[in-house]
């Protein structure tokens, strides 16, 4: 059994509430929502932090990013933000790239 928290979201052995998942993401609703809206996208592969990332997995982000706009839009989000903590400095708390989308509420400049 996989020791990281979003590998086990991804397998079903931690409940989530899904809003998505395809053959290389999935997404799911924060538990400690900072918005509205406060969905994860996370890749089904295991990548520990986006700087641990590597040119194979170039496609996989992108698509993070498009899935990311397309729930937006299900959302009906007229604005949206999307976030990746990357380092315990950044706020990184979960060893497994995620791509926050926030919604729904006015968004200040800059973030903290
Ligand atoms: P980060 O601090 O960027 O690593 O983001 C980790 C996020 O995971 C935080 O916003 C947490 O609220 C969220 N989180 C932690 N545990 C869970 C869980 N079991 N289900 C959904 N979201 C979670």
């Amino acid at each position: 059994m996989s020791e990281c928290l979003f590998c086990r979201i991804r397998d079903g052995e931690i409940p989530a509430k899904l809003v998505y998942q395809d053959d290389r993401v999935v997404a799911f609703r924060d538990i400690n929502p900072q918005a509205p809206t406060h969905v994860l996208v996370i890749p089904r592969k295991h990548i520990a932090s986006l700087d641990a990332a590597s040119g194979e997995d170039e496609g996989v982000l992108g698509h993070l990013n498009l899935v990311a706009a397309r729930l937006a839009r299900d959302e009906k989000l007229s604005g949206f933000r999307t976030v990746i903590n990357n380092g315990a400095e950044a706020g990184q708390s979960v060893w497994h790239v995620h791509l926050h989308l926030l919604g729904g509420r006015p968004m200040r400049w800059p973030p903290g």
